[in-house]
């Protein structure tokens, strides 16, 4: 593997036997069948069998047994070993979550990842463990991964010829259920996150046709809702440090996960809406933001081969695993930092009700850039074939440099008062359930408590059609401070917690896709409401405890 790459790669272009050399139980699929293959779940079980009996630095945890009945592994490597989240947090090194398949037909960041496992615990990379524990979850979605069909050339490129699904056994779409926790998977994959805590997750997706220029992009949480602190020194900080190193290492230009609109030549903005990122939680990364740690989703562009959107990912993961491992230390005191600001902010101002923070957001400029873009990328069917491919001429080669208005920069558009904490009946377990499946701490009141808050009052419950899904939204608004006489074995959520972020985004009655968007409350709602007429917010907002 060359270091200080004097070239770019464009298009389809990848450095010469970049993959290394291994022995043939040790070769992913993609590499024992010239790339026109990705594996499936028993694959991936032989491959980690092999790495197991090679290496002492691995320890394979299983996320959840699916609704097939097969498991999930997530890879911990480690040097040394851990076999266990207290034995990471004694190491003292932050914990790195990388994972694939959330989306089964965006399978290049699953097969780089295996490259990547490779590398760290056998190969070149080893040092990359010296202060940091990568955790590896190659195949998220098994079900769909294991969902084959033979594809057409539709997601920009025919290979692999054999993909999975996008969606579960039960037709979910994994990455909308980052809130309402609804699914086996999205469970077993919060249940790792709590134990484990990782500073940093790593999403990897295929973003299907487009006519950037870039091998893989990136993004990170653009929740308004979340810290601050973690997600601009991922932008502002991380971001550019990791992309010049993709540059040099790698010969590859990367880029913000964003599209050109209008899809015209010359375009006038590069914008996240345009690539369906919105500031709704309901993605894994954006709501890992909640919890006060950096995320990142990559996309790399659907036409290149498999092979040229595989070597994007390997390059996007080893830059990343390059910085926080040379930079652990400052990823561990940022994270800290946020959680500490949360918990401080709640004690110091949620009482005088003037803590405030962001219920919905929108994308603004952040200024005029240059992009590289491609004036067109047409589809159409290879001559002879049904197979669909890019016409020769569009979306290959050099592509050229366009100025354009960044659209990217997340900020809120409506806000609400922070409380220092939240009461609910004991008859919603199902709530608290959830909030700590969510790592969100609450507990049943073993006495009375006497407390100064707010009562939203419901006027109307409303389904509104979004982004694929029926939202409920409520109309309402907020009474007077009142007190009241809290019962023993009300449901009580101190907000003086790291979590407290999420905990206000899922339950405030009018945050864009909290738990109320997402239903989760819908049952509780109907019994209040009837048929949707007037009731009070089951949810107590407490600005105040009265001693
Ligand atoms: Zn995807």
């Amino acid at each position: 593997m060359p270091h200080a790459q004097q070239r770019l790669y464009w298009a389809d272009e990848v450095p010469v036997g970049w993959t290394g050399t291994w022995p043939s139980e040790l070769q992913t699929i993609p590499e024992r069948t010239a790339y026109a293959r990705t594996m499936t779940s028993v694959q991936l079980l032989e491959w980690i069998t092999a790495l197991k009996a090679k290496t002492d630095r691995l320890h394979v945890v299983n996320m959840f047994t699916s609704p097939m009945r097969k498991v999930a592994p997530a890879m911990v490597l480690s040097n040394p070993r851990v076999t266990s989240a207290q034995q990471a947090r004694t190491s003292g090194k932050p914990v790195v979550f990388l994972f694939g398949n959330i989306h089964p037909p965006e399978p290049e960041a699953a097969e780089a990842l295996l490259m990547v496992a490779r590398d760290l615990t056998i190969g070149s990379r080893q040092q990359l463990l010296a202060n940091q524990i990568v955790i590896i979850a190659p195949i998220f979605n098994v079900d769909g991964t294991d969902t084959l069909v033979a594809q057409d050339g539709s997601l920009g490129s025919e290979t692999p010829h054999i993909l999975g699904v996008r969606e579960n056994a039960g037709g979910l779409d994994l990455n909308r259920d980052a809130v309402k926790l609804q699914t086996v998977e999205a469970n077993g994959l919060y249940r790792l996150l709590n134990e484990w805590d990782p500073v940093l997750l790593l999403d990897g997706h295929l973003m299907s046709r487009v006519t950037h220029g870039y091998a893989n992009t990136y993004g990170t949480t653009t929740v308004p809702a979340a810290a601050p602190g973690p997600r601009d020194y991922t932008h502002d900080t991380l971001f550019p440090a990791v992309r010049e190193k993709v540059r040099k290492e790698f010969g590859l230009e990367v880029f913000t996960h964003a599209l050109f609109t209008p899809n015209t030549w010359p375009p006038a903005s590069w914008s996240h809406d345009r690539a369906a990122w919105t500031v709704e939680a309901k993605f894994i990364v954006n709501d890992y933001g909640l919890r006060n740690r950096l995320a990142i989703i990559t996309e790399t562009p659907g036409q290149p081969t498999f092979e040229k959107r595989i070597y994007a990912q390997y390059a996007y993961i080893n830059a990343l695993l390059d910085y926080t491992n040379a930079n652990a230390k400052q990823v561990q005191a940022v994270v800290k930092a946020a959680d500490d600001k949360t918990v401080a902010d709640v004690q110091a101002q949620a009482e005088s009700g003037t803590l405030r923070n962001w219920l919905d957001g929108k994308y603004e400029s952040r200024g005029k850039i240059d992009v590289y873009g491609y004036r067109s990328n047409v589809a159409e069917y290879k001559p002879g074939t049904s197979i669909l491919g890019t016409r020769p001429g569009t979306a290959s080669g050099p592509p050229e440099l366009v100025n354009v208005d960044d659209l990217t920069r997340p900020v809120g558009t409506r806000d609400a008062v922070v409380p220092r904490g939240y009461a609910f009946p004991g008859a919603m377990a199902d709530l608290a359930a959830k909030l700590r499946a969510h790592n969100i701490r609450v507990q049943a009141l073993e006495a009375p408590m006497r407390v100064e808050g707010e009562s939203f009052r419901i006027k109307a419950v409303r389904k509104v059609r979004s982004g694929g899904y029926d939202m409920t939204t409520l109309d309402g608004e907020f009474g007077a401070l009142e007190t009241r006489e809290l019962p023993a074995g009300m449901f009580y959520l101190d907000m003086a917690q790291p979590m407290a972020n999420a905990a206000f985004y899922y339950l405030e009655p009018q945050a864009r896709d909290g738990f109320i968007g997402w239903g989760v409350l819908d049952e509780a709602l109907k019994a209040l409401t009837g048929s949707g007429g007037p009731a009070p917010y089951p949810i107590f907002k407490v600005r105040r405890v009265l001693r």
